[in-house]
This record gives structure tokens, C-alpha cells and sequence, in this order.
């Protein structure tokens, strides 16, 4: 089969490779379409430790059915699928209290930090187990359904926010992630959402999805014009999806005494936390990691358009012009969300 191969940090080539063995509960999946996550682009050059060559990356996936290992039930040849990011052991302690995310035995699709090597789906064909796959309705192109893990990051961080109808919310970072929650959090009750970037593109996007105030933090003093549409008070929920210093800060700052900020953001491993700010407002801080169980939500959000990705995907090309983006996006051409490759 065709894959697109990591053959060493930042050297990406389409080459020739044999097919994914299955294991008995593995389905053969035909790849139709996967994107391109911020987080290949961070292991592309090594700087995350999560991607040692060779490997073949991709875990934002859609295509078809093509084969199923022998103790496969559930899924028959020919059926149109997505598959989570995570490939969980269903029966740890934290599997068993339905966190699927916080999995003992966790692996990531197209990673390999070391401990394990799983081959992803920038190739014609990757292998799954059943445990993680959903099928997909009609309505839903492969291409968007591609959009669905990403989907699924937002939807969870929304779910772990302890947002009320009526509720205003703010979102530091407009980016993949930050977009996808916005709409997340004005479906789950937020009636006004304001949005903070730095980037004009970006925010004309976030105000598209339903932002009701867009805001750039290099022209606008942030929390003083979250506190002037909010009686002075503050906003009642933030999200933080950038993962640094001054991002927290933000988020920290825009927030009500009482409110809870969740955060998915985490560019940087370290941040600096304005502790006493936190303690004497009683913030509640909230990490989110990936999903867990949100797939068929989000399947159904995305089929019904109730959450648009359309304007997220900026480009979908063929996989031989895999490291021609991959050089774009590294490089970071403006303008640029979701590249989706078709195997
Ligand atoms: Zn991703
Ligand atoms: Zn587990």
C-alpha cells in the first residue's frame, strides 16, 4: 500500500509498504480521508518526543470497511466508519468508570513516544479495533467526518464545563479546537460567547460560528471589555485552548469570582499561575484530555450540521502532496486550519 512514511524528523516521504497485520478484533479500514493535527506538526521535528521515525502519523480519520479480523461482530466489509484517536484496553480501572481517555493502556493512533509504534492513517490502509470505531451515516462526507476527533476534544472540554443556560463564556485561542468549542458551548446553553485571539482571520471565523464578541488581544484590553458586557462582573465560564503564560492569564482574568475555566491548551508544559487570584475568587480549574464516549454525539452533530466544520477545512488534497503540507503547515503559512489528505 501507499503510506506516507516519517523516515526521520522532518523528512516525510510517500513510499511503498506492506499492509497492516489485524489482529482478531481489528478491522482493515480503506482511508479516505485524514487531517493533519497540530500534533504531527509538533512531532514532525521531534520537539514533541512523540513521533520517532519511522513511523506513519494521522489520527483524524474516515474511510471504509475493507477486511475484519475473525472475532469482528460488528462491522462487516463495505461499512463506511470513523475510529477514535485513543486505542483504550476497556478494562482498566479508569476503562471501567467509562475514562476512556485516562486509559492505563493507552495508545494514540500514528504515535510512537517510545513505549509503542502504532501505525496511522496518512496511508491507503490502517488497522483499528473494533472497540474504537463508529459507523458513519451517509450524510456525512468523509472529509468532514475526519473533523470528528478534533470535534470530540471540544465537545468533551464543553461537557467537563459547568456551563448554565443563559451563561456568558469565554474562549481564549480561535483556533481548530477553540472554533469547535465555541459552537459547542453556545449548543450546550452559553448565550453569549466571546472570543479571543490575536489573529484577524481567525476571529472573523470565531464570529461566523457564533462568537457574539470577537476580541484581539493585541488591540483590546481583555478583561476590561469582558467586564463591560458582563454588569462588571466577569464571564461565567472560559475555555483555554493556546496553553501558555499569557493565554491563562487571560482566561484567568476575564473569569467571574466563582467561575470555572477549563483547559485544553498545552503548548507549553509549564505556565505561571496567578495563584492567589485563583484561591481568593475560588476558580475552578478544569483539565480536559481528548474524549471519552463523545463520538457518537458528535457524529450526529456534524451529520445534522448542528456544528459546522466546513469553514475549518482549508484545504483537501491527495496524499502525495502529504510533505509539501506538511512544509506549509510547519512553516506556518497564514491563513491555514484544517489540511485533510486523501490516501
Ligand atoms: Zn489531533
Ligand atoms: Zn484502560
Amino acid at each position: 500500500m501507499k503510506a506516507l512514511l516519517l523516515e526521520a524528523y522532518k523528512q516525510l516521504k510517500v513510499t511503498e509498504m506492506s499492509e497492516p497485520t489485524l489482529g482478531p478484533e481489528d478491522l482493515l479500514v480503506r482511508v479516505k480521508a485524514c487531517g493533519i493535527c497540530g500534533s504531527d506538526i509538533h512531532g514532525f521535528d521531534g520537539s514533541t518526543g512523540r513521533r520517532v521515525p519511522p513511523l506513519i502519523m494521522g489520527h483524524e480519520a474516515a474511510g471504509v470497511v475493507a477486511k475484519t479480523g475473525e472475532r469482528v461482530t460488528q462491522f462487516r466489509p463495505g461499512q463506511r466508519v470513523t475510529f477514535d484517536s485513543t486505542v483504550y484496553c476497556g478494562k482498566c480501572h479508569f476503562c471501567r468508570r467509562g475514562e476512556v481517555n485516562l486509559c492505563d493502556h493507552r495508545e494514540v493512533l500514528g504515535v510512537s513516544p517510545g513505549e509503542y509504534r502504532r501505525h496511522g492513517a496518512f496511508a491507503e490502509y490502517v488497522a483499528v479495533p473494533q472497540h474504537i470505531t463508529h459507523p458513519l451515516p451517509d450524510a456525512l462526507s468523509f472529509e468532514d467526518a475526519a473533523m470528528i476527533e478534533a470535534v470530540s476534544v471540544a465537545v468533551h472540554a464543553v461537557t467537563l464545563t459547568p456551563v448554565k443556560l443563559g451563561d456568558t463564556a469565554v474562549v481564549v485561542g480561535s483556533g481548530m479546537i477553540g472554533l469547535l468549542a465555541i459552537q459547542a458551548l453556545r449548543l450546550a446553553g452559553a448565550a453569549r460567547i466571546i472570543a479571543v485571539d490575536l489573529d484577524e482571520s481567525r476571529l472573523r471565523l470565531a464570529a461566523q460560528l457564533g462568537a457574539e464578541v470577537s476580541l484581539n488581544s493585541k488591540q483590546r484590553d481583555v478583561t476590561r471589555a469582558v467586564r463591560d458586557c458582563t454588569s462588571g462582573r466577569g464571564a461565567d465560564v472560559a475555555v483555554e485552548a493556546v496553553g501558555n503564560s499569557a493565554a491563562l492569564g487571560t482566561a484567568l482574568a476575564s473569569l467571574r469570582k466563582g467561575g470555572a475555566l477549563t483547559l485544553i491548551g498545552n503548548l507549553a508544559p509549564r505556565v505561571e499561575l496567578p495563584l492567589q487570584s485563583v484561591v481568593t475568587r475560588q476558580i475552578r480549574l478544569q483539565g480536559s484530555c481528548a474524549s471519552a464516549g463523545e463520538y457518537p454525539v458528535c457524529i450526529d452533530l456534524l451529520a445534522r450540521k448542528a456544528i459546522q466544520v466546513g469553514p475549518l477545512i482549508s484545504a483537501v488534497a491527495p496524499l502525495a502532496e502529504g510533505p509539501a503540507w506538511f512544509e506549509r503547515l510547519y512553516n506556518g503559512a497564514p491563513n491555514l486550519m484544517k489540511v485533510i489528505l486523501q490516501p
